[in-house]
C-alpha cells in the first residue's frame, strides 16, 4: 500500500453480510480500472451478522489496499465514516454507502469534477429508488435545511460524495459529534460543485434507519448547523405575547366600558391554552435539544470506541 494512495474510499458498514460480497466484486475492478493508486476503508459499526469476518476475509484477499477498522458497538453511520477520515492517507476521499445504493461505477464521475479543481463534490440521485415515506420525508426536511441553515445542496442524504484532503482534515479537526457529514463538510469547502449519479434499490436486507433514528439524524442536520430554530421559537413567541396583550385590553375595555358581564367564550379559551401550553412545551424541547448538545461536547468522551484495525503495517 502507498503510503499517500491518491484515492481513499471510505465505507460504512452496519449488518451488511449480504450486500458486502457483490459491494467488492463491483468496488475493486472500477477502482482498478481508475488507474489511480488506492485504498478502501471500511468501519465496520458494530454489527451482529457476519460482517465482520467478511471484512476480515476481504483484507487478506487485498491487503494491499483494504483496512478495516472494528468498532466495539453500533455509533451510527456518520460516526463510522468520521473513524475513517481519522486515518485516510488519500488525497481524495470518496464516501459511498455498503448496500450498493450508490453505485461504485459512478465513481469516476465525482472524480472528473474533483479534478476539474473542486474542493467538494456532491452526489443527488437521479431516480431516487427509496420508499415514497423516505422520499417526501426527505423533501420536508430540505426546505427545513433551507430556512434555517445556510447550506445549499439538492440532495443531502446522498452518501456518494468526494472530498479533498483539506477538508477531510477540517472535518476531522472539528471533532464533531453527532453531526451530519455532508453538511460538515459543505462548510468548509470554498468550490462545492454537485453531479448527478444513478441510485439502486437497496441490494439486499432493509434499511438500517428506523424512523426513530431518522429523526435524529435530522436534528442532527438542522439543530447541530444553526441556532435558528430557537431565534425563530423567540420570534414567535413574542408574536404570541403581542397578541395576548391586544386580547387582554380588548377584554378590559369590554368589561369597563360596555358592562359585559357573561361567562361565555369558556372553551375557546381552553384553545387558546392548550395551544398555548403545547408552545411552551416545543420549546422547552427544543432548548433541552441544544443542551444536550452542549453536554455531550462539554462531557468531551471519546465519540467512539475501536477494537480493532486490520491493516498492513508500514
Ligand atoms: N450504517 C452504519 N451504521 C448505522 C446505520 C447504517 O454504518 O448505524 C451504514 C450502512 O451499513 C450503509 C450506510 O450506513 O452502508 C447507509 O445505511 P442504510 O442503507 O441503512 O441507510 P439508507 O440508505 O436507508 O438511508
Ligand atoms: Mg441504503
Amino acid at each position: 500500500m502507498s503510503a499517500t494512495p491518491e484515492l481513499s474510499i471510505v465505507i460504512p458498514v452496519y449488518n451488511e453480510e449480504l450486500n458486502l460480497p457483490t459491494l467488492f466484486a463491483r468496488l475493486y475492478p472500477v477502482l482498478d480500472a481508475i488507474g489511480r493508486s488506492y485504498e478502501v476503508v471500511f468501519t465496520n459499526d458494530g454489527s451482529a451478522d457476519r460482517s465482520i469476518e467478511l471484512l476480515k476475509a476481504q483484507f487478506a484477499a487485498r491487503p494491499d489496499v483494504t483496512r478495516v477498522i472494528d468498532f466495539n458497538s453500533n455509533y451510527g453511520q456518520h460516526m463510522a465514516i468520521m473513524a475513517a477520515f481519522e486515518r485516510v492517507r488519500g488525497t481524495v476521499i470518496v464516501t459511498l454507502d455498503a448496500d450498493l445504493q450508490n453505485p461504485p461505477e459512478e465513481i469516476p464521475k465525482l472524480l472528473e469534477k474533483i479534478d476539474a479543481g473542486h474542493d467538494y463534490v456532491g452526489g443527488y440521485r437521479l431516480d431516487r429508488q427509496d420508499s415514497l415515506f423516505r422520499t417526501w420525508a426527505s423533501r420536508l426536511i430540505n426546505i427545513v435545511r433551507e430556512h434555517t441553515t445556510n447550506i445549499e445542496m439538492t440532495d443531502q442524504g446522498c452518501m456518494l460524495r468526494a472530498y479533498r484532503r483539506p477538508i477531510i482534515e477540517a472535518i476531522v479537526h472539528s471533532g464533531a459529534i453527532n453531526t451530519f457529514i455532508p453538511a460538515l463538510a459543505y462548510s468548509f469547502s470554498s468550490n462545492p460543485a454537485e453531479v448527478g449519479v444513478k441510485h439502486e434499490e437497496r441490494h439486499a436486507g432493509a434499511s438500517n434507519y428506523s424512523v426513530y433514528k431518522l429523526i435524529r439524524l435530522n436534528f442532527d442536520l438542522v439543530t447541530g448547523f444553526s441556532i435558528a430554530p430557537l431565534q425563530y421559537f423567540t420570534m414567535f413567541a413574542m408574536a404570541c405575547c403581542a397578541g395576548s396583550a391586544l386580547f387582554v385590553l380588548v377584554l378590559a375595555i369590554r368589561r369597563l366600558f360596555f358592562d359585559y358581564t357573561a361567562a361565555e367564550g369558556l372553551f375557546t379559551l381552553f384553545g387558546v391554552l392548550f395551544f398555548l401550553m403545547s408552545v411552551a412545551l416545543l420549546g422547552i424541547g427544543l432548548i433541552g435539544e441544544y443542551v444536550g448538545r452542549t453536554y455531550q461536547v462539554v462531557r468531551a468522551r471519546q465519540r467512539y470506541f475501536i477494537k480493532e484495525v486490520h491493516e498492513r503495517k508500514e
